[in-house]
Formats: structure tokens, C-alpha cells, sequence
């Protein structure tokens, strides 16, 4: 008999073992019924009419087969025509070698692959296939015990799929003692299988409605560990004790406030007042602030800073770039005006001192700011990751933002706040807004706040696909620029590449894979579509000559801006594009964060399709931020029908957090919640944070309660020692990264 422990090696034969660890990391029992079936089949089915995607299953004979050599890479391909007597059926293998002399034709064999299409035809692209003997062994051709669903796997290179269909049925006719999680009084009010119950319905189910009763039970075992995890988490925090900071009457804030240009909006008053609430309390605040890139989030964040300084003590604004801080501390003194001129001729009575520090700034520079920080004479500290170096020591640190939550580590955020002589306040500024469901969960210990409406005077953006196959649409989007140029307006164009093939060629970004989601998701071995030609990317260096070279734009004053050019040039280039000495602006995603140029309107973003959904809604707010209305266009060669359902959902919607979830959608989760995720990736197997929302509430509804009365979870050891299996990896993965 064997546990949900027992090791697969001495359990399974031959191969498999070694594979499934090696590819999958299945390494026990528990980790192979983990690997839940992507999806299941009843009966076989014929050549027909497959709709690309079905998973196909079919005896067929083969009708001829060939190999070939590849025109641009190495190896023969090998491409055979299978019938099984009314339809036919391409099949290729990219690499012939030891599929040759096992397609012979004549031969009849069983077939399972998933249809994909190339060139307009149905294929299966490395299907598995078997002797009609091989396949009645494996009871492929009709089970007489099994009269249910045929569970289908996902791909296990050097495994046939048979094969792991098999290993599942071994284990699961060994398997004893499963132990739940799940206390039984949940499972009797949300109406759950047990654990081996669910475990047998996911691999070997009747019906669909067995099926769907095993994935609830195990998408909801998962949240519930997740919830409260993240219960006791909030319980623990809720337990540390701090200074509470409050701002003065008549003191740094109040004073600031009196001068604001302008009236805050009502959100972002009501998120200020949340954020001063909770600082104001003696236990450290721990909250995200998310708003769209110019939802006002800098003045809701100085605000708290100021009320920091007020209560006798220091703010730190950890930016992730150089140029961003730099940004930040110019804006920031702007705002302040004589407020941060402490000490200086014509200072203000209240005022503090906004300090800089960050990796590049000279020796000397940084050893003055490095004083002030630890004197105290510094109110408000702005920098990079060169804050969090251990030689800097606050006076008092009273409170953390971070800004762009996206690039920073939970690691990070701790090492600043471990710099607190009490612990600092924390808050977290995202410009990606962050579905409920994964601020519920990857974010499960922090409140959120939310500012929702941009401050008046915002323009509206539209934004329009130029697909480069229509000329006449390109050259309408280059006399579009000059029209605005002639106006008295500024455009900026963007491209995925700098120019030179550089390791730095991509300036830091990730661009989408252009064939959509990872294609490992697929049943099948990994298709490639032969012999795809290659298409640069449009680059800065390259696209700036053409359009100093396009009659449209001809007399207009073009300026390249990238991540490779000197920090001087760059911010030359920045200041003349400001200043309206520049009419078109060609660069990088460089320009992505931070920049504010409200005479530009028009944004032309090439190769669009390579750029993530969320980063081209960030992008395109760069333009509409003046008087007048922004146009993005988004100029795209693909043909692919993901990458333009995709273009057409930015141009289509305006709404940040509608685009980041499908973002989220369309890239793998892992991607996206990346560092973020608390090491909550590793466990969460058949969880989705966006697919399963209700479930996680209900989870999470089900884990305040246990917790409430039982914080320890004492009354649930089960459930307890898995929590604290979770907590336990999640230590020894942040160890591991140092
Ligand atoms: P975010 O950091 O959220 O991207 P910012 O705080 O930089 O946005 O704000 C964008 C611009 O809007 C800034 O120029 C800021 O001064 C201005 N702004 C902020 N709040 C208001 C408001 N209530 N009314 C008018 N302008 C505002
Ligand atoms: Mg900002």
C-alpha cells in the first residue's frame, strides 16, 4: 500500500519515475495526483472535422510519408498524410529521427495529438501514436473496467501519454491512509468531497460532475491553506507593536496643504484619510495603493510622508530606477517649494529636507546624504535599492512607501523596514492595478486602497490598431503626427528595441512572446510552426533614420532617448522634449514611468503586439495629460489572432484594471505575480487566483472563522501542519535568495 509520501521510484517501473521527476518534479504519490488531467475525452473520435485545438484520438492508417530537409534550420523534418478511409489528416514531426521507420505507410496505428493548423490546414504536430497490439494492452481500445471519462495529461517528455494514464491507475489502486486537510465540518458545509474521494473523481471520473466535485475540493483545499496562512499572518502583524504618527495642528502638512494648487479629489481624499487613520494607530500600517499612472498617487503618499516628518520622524520613497527617483525627489521639492528648504536662506518655519541617494551619485554626495539620514536633518529620504545597503541608518524611520510595487521583493520591503528604530509604517504604491483576487491573495496581508478617478483636467485617450499590411493606414499615422506637430503638439513613437544587437538591445523590457501563452501548456510536444521568417523588431536607432527620412515628417526635429545613452545626453534629450525643443520623440520604453510632458498628444507605439497590455496602457498615458484629447496608435505586423484580439482590447478599453486582468489571462500567472507572489506559486497547483474568486472567498471567509476562535488552529492539526509546511518553504526559499 502507499501514502500520498511514498516515493514513485520502486513504485512505478521502467522510465517513468526518472521522467516524471525530472520534467515534472513528480516525485511522490502525492505529487503525481497532483498532476491533474488538463482535460478529459469520452469516446474516440474520427479525422472529420476536428476543430483545431480538440484533442484527437484515432486509428488510422498511414497513406504516405516523407522527410525533408529544413530550408532554415538543421534536421529533416518528417511530414506524413494519415486516413482512417473517409477523411484525411496531416501529420509532421519537426524532428524525423526515430519516428522514420515506425510511419511506414501502410501501417495502422493508433493516433492522440492535439489539432493545430498551419498554412490554413488541420495537423497533428507530434502526435503520440501506437501499434493497434501496444494500444490494446493499454487498454486503449476499449477498457472493460472503466466505462468513465479518459483522464489526458499534459506532456511529459520521453513519457507516452499512455503511459502516465497508466502510472495514476497503479497508484491510485495503492493508495491508503489520505490524510484531509479540509476539517470535516467545512467539508460538510460547503459540500466537499474528501481528499481521497476527490483525488479518484479528478484521475478516473464517471461524469463531468465528478470531475468538477474533485477540482473544487482541491482548488478550495489550496485556498483555505492560503487563507489562513495569510489569517494568521494578518493576526501576527496585528500584534506588533509601533509608534503611532500623526500630523501636527498647524505643522508640516497643514502647512502644504494651504498651499495645494489645487483640491484634491474626493478619492484621493478619502484615501489620504484612510492612509493617516491608520498610521496614526500603534500598530504598523501595511497597506497598497493603487491608481492608475496619474491617478494622483505622489500627493496621497506625500501627504503621509509630511504627517511622518509632523510626528518627529523620517519617510523613505524607495523608487525602482535611478531616473524615477531622481524624478520623484524633483517633483517632491517642487511641490514643497520653501517646505524643504530647512536650514536654508528663505526656508519655511516648518520646513524639512528631501534628500536623494541613490548608487550613482559621487562619493562625497553620497557620504553628506548618508549624514543627514542618520541625523535626521533628512525628513524626507528619497532613493533607490541603494537605501536598503546596510551603512544607511535612519534616525527615525517612520514610514516606507514603495513605489511600483511590481519590481520590488518582499525581501526588499523588509530589509527597509527593519531600519526602523519601531517598526515603520508600510505603504506600497502599484500603478498595475491588481485584480481583487490577487490583492486577496498574493497580497492577502495588506489592505488595499484604491483611487479609481483621475484628477479633472485628464484628457480622453483614443487608440487605434494600424496593421502594417494596410500602407495607407501607416502613412495616415505618420501625417496624423505631423498634423499634431503642426498644431503645436508633441508625439512620442516607441519601439521594442534600441538598435545593434547588444545584450541591452531590449532596454530592459520583456516582450510577449509573439505565438501568446507559453506553449507549454499544450498536450502535446512543443509545436513550432516550421520555418517562421524572422522579423526585426522596429529599433530606435533604425526608425529614427527612416523617419528623418519620410516626407510626412520632413522639417520636424526628431530626438532619440534609450537606456544605452549616457545619463547627461539622456537627460539633455528629456529636458529639450520638456522645453517643446523637440516635436517627435523616438525611444524605448525608457519613457514608460514617470514622464510628464502635458503638450504631448500623440503616442505611436511599433511592433505593438510585443509589448504587454498592461505596459501599453501605462505608455500610452504618457499623452492627453494637457488640454488636449490623446491618440495612441498602435502600429502592428502580426498575424496572429491572440496577438491582435489582444491590441483590439487596449484600444477598445480604458478601464487599467479591466486590461491588467487580462493581462494576467492571457501571460502565465507565475509571470505576472512574479516575486510578489510570497512563494505562493510552488503550492498553488490547482488554484487560480483570477479563475476561482469565489472560492477564495469563500476559503478565506471559512479561515477568519477557524482562526477567530483558534488562532494556533490547535482543533485542525492537519490543516495546521500544512500551513506550516507552506510558511516553512516559503522561509527557506527567501533564505535561499539571500
Ligand atoms: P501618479 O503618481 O498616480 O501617476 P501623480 O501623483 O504623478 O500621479 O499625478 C499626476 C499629475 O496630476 C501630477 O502633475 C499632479 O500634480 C496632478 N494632480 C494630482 N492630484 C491632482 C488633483 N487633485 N487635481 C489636479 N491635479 C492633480
Ligand atoms: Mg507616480
Amino acid at each position: 500500500m502507499a501514502t500520498e509520501e511514498t516515493r514513485l521510484k520502486g513504485l512505478l517501473g521502467g522510465q517513468a519515475a526518472s521522467k516524471l521527476a525530472k520534467h515534472r518534479d513528480i516525485e511522490t504519490v502525492g505529487d503525481l495526483l497532483a498532476f491533474a488531467p488538463r482535460r478529459y475525452r469520452t469516446a474516440e473520435a474520427d479525422l472529420g472535422h476536428p476543430a483545431v485545438g480538440d484533442f484527437l484520438v484515432a486509428v488510422a492508417r498511414v497513406e504516405s510519408a516523407s522527410t525533408r530537409q529544413m530550408a532554415k534550420r538543421r534536421g529533416r523534418m518528417l511530414e506524413a498524410t494519415i486516413t482512417d478511409g473517409r477523411s484525411h489528416m496531416r501529420v509532421t514531426f519537426f524532428d524525423a529521427r526515430g519516428h522514420e521507420h515506425k510511419l511506414v505507410a501502410g501501417r495502422e496505428l493508433l493516433f492522440a495529438g492535439t489539432v493545430s493548423q498551419f498554412r490554413g490546414q488541420t495537423q497533428l504536430a507530434h502526435p503520440g501514436y501506437a501499434t493497434l497490439e501496444e494500444a490494446a494492452a493499454l487498454g486503449e481500445l476499449g477498457d472493460a473496467d472503466h466505462t468513465g471519462l479518459i483522464p489526458i495529461y499534459r506532456h511529459v517528455p520521453g513519457v507516452h501519454p499512455w503511459t502516465i494514464t497508466r502510472c495514476v491507475r497503479l497508484v491510485l489502486g495503492q493508495l491508503d491512509g489520505v490524510v484531509d486537510t479540509i476539517p470535516e465540518i467545512l467539508r460538510s458545509k460547503r459540500d466537499l468531497l474528501d481528499r481521497a474521494g476527490a483525488l479518484r473523481a479528478l484521475h478516473a471520473p464517471r461524469d463531468h460532475g465528478e470531475v468538477d466535485a474533485a477540482r473544487r475540493h482541491l482548488r478550495y483545499e489550496e485556498a483555505l491553506v492560503l487563507q489562513s496562512l495569510l489569517g494568521q499572518r494578518r493576526i501576527a502583524a496585528a500584534a506588533v507593536a509601533t509608534r503611532g504618527r500623526s500630523a501636527r495642528d498647524g505643522g508640516l502638512l497643514a502647512e502644504f496643504d494651504a498651499r495645494l494648487p489645487f483640491e484634491l479629489t474626493a478619492g484621493q481624499q478619502q484615501v489620504s484619510a484612510e492612509i493617516l487613520g491608520e498610521m496614526a494607530r500603534p500598530t504598523p500600517m501595511q497597506r497598497l495603493l493603487q491608481g492608475e499612472v496619474g491617478s494622483g498617487k505622489t500627493v496621497v503618499a506625500l501627504r503621509a510622508m509630511l504627517a511622518a516628518v509632523d510626528s518627529g520622524g523620517q519617510a523613505a520613497l524607495l523608487a525602482p530606477t535611478e531616473v524615477l527617483a531622481a524624478q520623484h525627489a524633483g517633483s517632491i521639492r517642487a511641490m514643497l517649494g520653501d517646505l524643504a528648504e530647512a536650514g536654508m536662506l528663505g526656508g519655511a518655519e516648518q520646513a524639512t529636507r528631501v534628500t536623494l541617494l541613490t548608487g550613482s551619485m559621487s562619493a562625497a554626495r553620497r557620504k553628506q546624504a548618508m549624514l543627514d539620514i542618520a541625523s535626521g536633518d533628512a525628513g524626507i529620504v528619497i532613493g533607490t535599492h541603494a537605501l536598503l545597503e546596510e551603512k544607511v541608518t535612519f534616525a527615525d524611520l517612520a514610514l516606507v512607501v514603495v513605489d511600483e510595487q511590481h519590481r520590488f521583493g518582499v525581501e526588499q520591503r523588509d530589509a527597509l523596514r527593519a531600519k526602523g528604530r519601531t517598526p515603520p509604517h508600510v505603504l506600497v504604491m502599484t500603478a498595475t492595478p491588481i485584480p481583487r483576487t490577487v490583492a486577496m491573495t498574493v497580497f492577502g496581508d495588506m489592505e488595499t486602497s484604491t483611487l479609481r478617478e483621475l484628477p479633472r483636467g485628464r484628457q480622453p485617450i483614443t487608440t487605434h490598431v494600424v496593421p502594417t499590411q494596410k500602407p495607407g493606414w501607416v502613412d495616415r499615422t505618420w501625417q496624423r503626427v505631423a498634423e499634431e506637430v503642426a498644431a503645436g503638439r508633441q508625439a512620442y513613437v516607441v519601439c521594442p528595441r534600441i538598435g545593434g544587437d547588444g545584450p541591452d538591445d531590449l532596454d530592459g523590457i520583456d516582450l510577449v512572446d509573439e505565438h501568446g501563452p507559453a506553449d507549454d501548456e499544450a498536450d502535446g510536444e512543443r509545436v513550432e510552426e516550421p520555418e517562421a521568417p524572422q522579423r526585426p523588431l522596429a529599433a530606435v536607432e533604425e526608425v529614427i533614420e527612416t523617419l528623418r527620412a519620410h516626407p510626412a515628417l520632413e522639417g520636424l526635429t526628431l530626438a532619440a532617448l534609450h537606456g544605452r545613452m549616457a545619463p547627461d545626453d539622456k537627460d539633455a534629450v528629456m529636458a529639450a522634449f520638456s522645453s517643446g525643443g523637440i516635436d517627435v520623440l523616438v525611444s524605448t520604453t525608457v519613457i514608460e514611468v514617470g514622464v510628464d510632458v502635458p503638450n504631448a498628444s500623440t503616442m505611436v507605439i511599433l511592433d505593438a503586439d510585443r509589448f504587454g497590455v498592461s505596459q501599453l496602457h501605462q505608455l500610452r498615458g504618457r499623452v492627453g495629460r494637457g488640454g488636449d484629447p490623446g491618440v495612441c496608435l498602435l502600429m502592428t505586423a502580426t498575424e496572429s489572432d491572440v496577438a491582435g484580439e489582444r491590441l483590439a482590447a487596449v484600444a477598445r478599453s480604458s478601464d487599467g484594471f479591466e486590461l491588467a486582468r487580462l493581462d494576467l489571462e492571457l501571460r502565465r500567472e507565475g509571470d505576472v505575480l512574479g516575486r510578489a507572489q510570497h512563494g505562493a506559486r510552488n503550492h498553488l497547483q490547482h488554484l487560480s487566483v483570477l479563475r476561482d474568486e469565489a472560492i477564495i472567498e469563500l476559503a478565506r471567509e471559512d479561515a477568519q472563522a477557524l482562526l477567530a476562535d483558534d488562532p494556533e488552529l490547535a482543533a485542525h492539526p492537519q490543516l495546521r501542519a500544512r500551513v506550516d509546511d507552506w510558511a516553512d518553504e516559503e522561509q527557506a526559499a527567501y533564505l535561499e535568495k539571500g
